[in-house]
């Protein structure tokens, strides 16, 4: 599917839920987000056919997400049906690893091929209160788990939040010195609920590369990848940034997103969506509404000019 600006959208990211077993400051307020009625929410056999329809039309990436996606009953059988599809190249998941121990193996043996997973902190205390309420071990299990069953490479996604992890930076980075485990700094984005939160704490990407000048920039093997990547001058893992707000990478935008209640939105950062859910129950000519929709695939986000998103991140899946 080519957009109208040229590029080629074969990267569809599916949120399974926006239900989640933590409460991260950055992306849910405390009470949670409201609820939403059973019957809006796609049924693993729609987000299947859904997912059928993207791959036919040139979709070769499929990322699951959510919410927390570990959380939604009949995640392992979706998994294992969309591998299936004839012309996926990658298959991965996002999650916050607090079930991976669980269930790793099951998502290998589904046929998924990677998993990144969220960490902001490598400290117990620190974990408990930017999730609140979760527990470190579980996801340090999770992360052992993934790699023992050849989830790799397994990538861990820090959101960079002022006066919380930077001073953990650091370690962060020395982790890729004996690992082959790729760490991603995220910048902050001020997002639905939370927008106040996330404004108060945004550090750039560039503040940090300011501070590690021994990182050495390597070449992109992906261009559409919203990452820019490092590397210790002896590591054996990567370091990466992903910079939405201080440096875009709508240039290269190849995504398209699909929410929990069938929405599809062409950018994460847009609060344009349209509603599939209809038009799929309804059995309309799904092929031919998603080419159109694509269309309409924005040139770029316009974050900067004070505009913000009203969906929660966790509604959207990253
Ligand atoms: N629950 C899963 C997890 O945490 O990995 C998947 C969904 S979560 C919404 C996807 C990604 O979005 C996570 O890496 C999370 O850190 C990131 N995220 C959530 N809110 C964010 C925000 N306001 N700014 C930047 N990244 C955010
Ligand atoms: Fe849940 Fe992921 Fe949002 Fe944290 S970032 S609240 S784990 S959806």
């Amino acid at each position: 599917m080519i957009d109208s600006y040229g590029r080629n959208i074969n990267y569809l990211r599916i949120s399974v839920t926006d239900l989640c077993n933590l409460r991260c400051r950055y992306c849910m307020p405390e009470e949670g987000i409201e609820k939403i009625q059973h019957y809006e929410i796609l049924r693993l056999e729609e987000i299947y056919k859904l997912a059928k329809i993207f791959v036919s039309l040139g979709v070769n990436k499929i990322r699951i997400t959510g919410g927390e996606p570990l959380v939604r009953k009949g995640i392992i059988n979706l998994i294992e049906n969309i591998s299936d599809l004839e012309g996926i190249k990658d298959f991965a998941i996002t999650t916050n690893g607090i079930l991976l121990k669980k269930y790793a193996r099951d998502l290998k043996n589904a046929g998924l091929n990677r998993v990144n997973i969220s960490l902001d902190t490598l400290d117990k205390k620190k974990y408990y209160d930017i999730t609140r309420g979760g527990c470190l071990k579980n996801v340090l299990e999770g992360i052992e788990e993934a790699r023992k069953v050849g989830l790799a490479p397994v990538k861990l996604n820090t959101v960079l939040v002022g006066g919380f992890n930077d001073s953990e930076i650091e370690s962060f980075i020395n982790l890729t010195k004996n690992e082959k485990i790729d760490i991603r700094f995220i910048e902050l984005m001020p997002i639905g609920h939370t927008k106040d939160w996330s404004l108060d704490r945004f550090i750039s990407s560039k503040a940090i590369l300011d501070k590690f000048k021994e990182l050495k920039a390597i070449t992109k093997e992906d261009v559409s990848s919203p990452a820019d990547y490092y590397k210790l001058p002896d590591g054996k893992g990567r370091i990466g940034f992903i910079s939405p707000i201080s440096c875009k990478f709508c240039k290269n935008c190849n995504r398209v997103r699909l929410t929990a209640d069938g929405k599809v939105k062409n950018c994460l950062l847009s609060n344009d969506e349209m509603d599939l859910r209809p038009a799929l129950r309804n059995g309309e000519d799904l092929k031919k509404i998603i080419v159109g929709l694509i269309k309409n695939k924005p040139k770029e986000h316009d974050l900067e000019d004070g505009k913000y998103i009203e969906r929660n991140m966790a509604a959207i899946g990253g």
